[in-house]
């Protein structure tokens, strides 16, 4: 008798000690559309805390890479950012629209010379400051209409005047 509730305490243990450890160690599942800042790319990747579990093509970026492809390195490796909403179990956050904008805006401006020296700048930095440069880019140029290259044009003088 005594061996058996020795036993079932065990067994008791067992699972709670299983079940702890399965509960502390749960990771936080997100989808969301992910835009690479580089080539254009846009995918739903689906993440169990950082790793990626799943991802599908949305759009494989051609007509962003087909305008810039030629300075960009062939291997690089991808500088994703999530475009639009995040999809954390029953809660949905909207990151903003800056992947999307800049991936849409910087091809249709008139000059295109511009438009190519800055992408060759955003290439040529950092993850991080490539991010600070185009959110200067999209938040000069959100919610201009028609008047995306004047605001372009005076973005650019006013940077370099800096
Ligand atoms: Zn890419």
């Amino acid at each position: 008798m005594k061996l058996l509730l020795g036993s079932l305490a065990l067994l008791l243990c067992s699972v709670g000690i299983a079940f702890l450890l399965r509960w502390f160690g749960r990771q936080e599942r997100t989808a969301a559309s992910y835009v690479c800042l580089e080539c254009g790319r846009r995918e739903w990747r689906e993440h169990d805390g950082r790793e990626l579990v799943s991802s599908s093509l949305d759009d494989d970026g051609s007509a962003f890479s087909q305008r810039f492809g030629a300075a960009l390195p062939p291997d690089h490796a991808h500088d994703w950012m999530i475009a639009g909403c995040i999809f954390n179990g029953n809660t949905i956050a909207y990151t903003g629209d800056t992947a999307r904008l800049w991936i849409e805006i910087l091809p249709r401006l008139a000059d295109s010379a511009g438009a190519e020296a800055l992408f060759r700048e955003a290439i040529a930095l950092t993850s991080e400051r490539r991010r600070e440069l185009i959110d200067g880019f999209v938040g000069a140029l959100r919610g201009c209409g028609g008047k995306q290259d004047e605001a372009f044009s005076r973005w650019n003088t006013q940077r370099r005047s800096r």
